[in-house]
C-alpha cells in the first residue's frame, strides 16, 4: 500500500483571449485569437494537489486520452513513484507514441513532480538537484505577422521597451528579419521561427537571405521536421545555426538529429515530450553531446513553470520563451512575474505556485 495515493485527475481546458497587436496569425487552419490551455489537476488522499499542463492546442483530445486510457491506470497509485508515468507510457504504447496520449502523460508527469515537491516541502528545482541558477532570462516570442514589416518593427520595439534582451520572430522572409534587426541594433539575439516553412530544395535561398541580419538561429526550416538529413545539409551549406525539437516525439529523435549534424540548439516541449522526466533526460544527453537545450515554451501554465525549473537545473543556461502578446489573464503574473525580461526561480514547494481560481472562473471552457 502506497503511503500516498492519487485520488483523482481533473482536466481543465481554458481559452484566454489574446491581442497580438496585429491581425491574428493562423494556427492549424484557424485564426489564433486565444491562448489554448489544458491544465491537469491531480488530487491525493493526503490533501496535496498537483498541477500539470498538456499541449493546449490538443484540447479535448487530451481530455479523451485521460478519460479513455490514463485516469484508471493512475488513480490509486503512488504519486511519488517516478516509474508510474513510464509504466503507463509502456502500457499504452500501441495507442500512439506521440500526440494526445503523450501530451496527456506530459501533463500528468508535471503534476506528479509538483506533488512530490509539495509532499517533501521542497521546490521541483531541489528535487532535480538544483537549482544551478536562481534567475532565468526570458525572450519575447512575437507572434506571426505574415511578413508585415511594420508589425514586426512596432512589436520588436515594444519588446525592447519592456526590457527583453532576446527576440524571436515567427517570420519567413529576409525582409522581416532585416526589419527587426534595424530596430534592435547589432547586439540583441534574434531567433527566427519558420514553423517548417520549406521543402528541402527551397530553404537555402531564404535562409541565406536572412544571414546578413545575423539570426541567432533559424528554427524548423524544413518540412517535414523529422528530415534531419536535409536540415543538416542546409546547416552546412548556409552556416546559419539551426534549432528544432518541438515536434520531436522521443529522446531518440533528439539523439538522431544531433547525430545527423542537423542542430545547434534542441527545443523539447515539456507539454508534449513527456513532462519533466523526459525533458531532463533530453537536456542532459544533448548538452553532454555539446548541443544546448533551449526549450519550446509557448504556453503560460504549469508547463511554463516546469520549464523554468528545468532551465534552472540543467547544465547550460538558456532563455525561457515568453509568448509576447496581451493576454486577458496571465497565469502566475503575481506569483512568478516576468519583469524586465527575467524571472526568479521560485523556491516554494513543488512548482512554486498554483494557477489562480480567477483563471478558471473566467476562462474555463
Ligand atoms: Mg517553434
Amino acid at each position: 500500500m502506497p503511503a500516498v495515493k492519487i485520488t483523482g485527475i481533473d482536466t481543465l481546458q481554458v481559452r484566454i483571449p489574446l491581442d497580438t497587436w496585429a491581425p491574428p496569425p493562423m494556427f492549424a487552419g484557424r485564426p489564433r485569437t486565444h491562448v489554448e490551455g489544458l491544465y491537469v489537476r491531480v488530487t491525493t488522499d493526503k490533501g496535496v494537489t498537483g498541477w500539470g499542463e498538456s499541449f493546449g492546442s490538443s484540447g479535448t483530445t487530451v481530455i479523451a486520452a485521460f478519460d479513455n486510457w490514463i485516469r484508471h491506470l493512475a488513480v490509486g497509485q503512488d504519486p511519488a513513484d517516478t516509474a508510474l508515468v513510464p509504466r503507463i507510457e509502456r502500457l499504452l504504447h500501441g495507442l500512439g507514441r506521440a500526440g494526445p496520449v503523450m501530451h496527456a502523460l506530459s501533463g500528468l508527469d508535471i503534476a506528479l513532480w509538483d506533488i512530490r515537491g509539495k509532499l517533501e516541502g521542497v521546490s521541483v528545482s531541489k528535487l532535480l538537484d538544483g537549482p544551478r541558477r536562481k534567475r532565468v532570462e526570458t525572450y519575447a516570442s512575437l507572434l506571426q505577422y505574415s511578413g508585415n514589416v511594420e508589425d514586426v518593427k512596432r512589436n520588436t520595439e515594444r519588446a525592447l521597451k519592456l526590457g527583453y534582451r532576446h527576440i524571436k520572430l515567427h517570420e519567413r522572409t529576409p525582409e522581416a528579419v532585416a526589419a527587426a534587426r534595424a530596430v534592435t541594433g547589432p547586439d540583441i539575439p534574434i531567433k527566427v521561427d519558420t514553423n517548417c516553412a520549406w521543402l528541402p530544395g527551397e530553404a537555402n535561398a531564404p535562409v541565406l537571405g536572412m544571414k546578413p541580419s545575423k539570426p541567432y538561429w533559424v528554427e524548423e526550416p524544413i518540412w517535414p521536421p523529422e528530415d534531419f538529413e536535409s536540415a543538416a545539409r542546409l546547416r552546412k551549406a548556409t552556416g546559419v545555426p539551426i534549432a528544432m525539437g518541438e515536434n520531436a516525439t522521443s529522446p531518440s529523435d533528439f539523439r538522431k538529429m544531433i547525430a545527423a549534424g542537423a542542430v545547434d540548439y534542441v527545443q523539447p516541449s515539456i507539454v508534449k515530450i513527456g513532462g519533466i522526466t523526459q525533458f531532463m533526460r533530453i537536456a542532459g544527453e544533448s548538452e553532454t553531446a555539446g548541443v544546448t537545450c533551449v526549450p519550446h515554451a509557448f504556453f503560460f501554465g504549469p508547463g511554463y513553470l516546469a520549464t523554468l525549473h528545468c532551465i534552472a537545473c540543467k547544465e547550460r543556461d538558456a532563455p525561457l520563451e515568453r509568448l509576447f502578446a496581451d493576454v486577458a489573464h496571465v497565469t502566475y503574473a503575481k506569483t512568478v512575474p516576468d519583469v524586465n525580461g527575467a524571472v526568479e526561480v521560485p523556491d516554494r514547494p513543488g512548482l512554486g505556485a498554483d494557477p489562480e481560481d480567477e483563471l478558471f472562473a473566467k476562462y474555463k471552457v
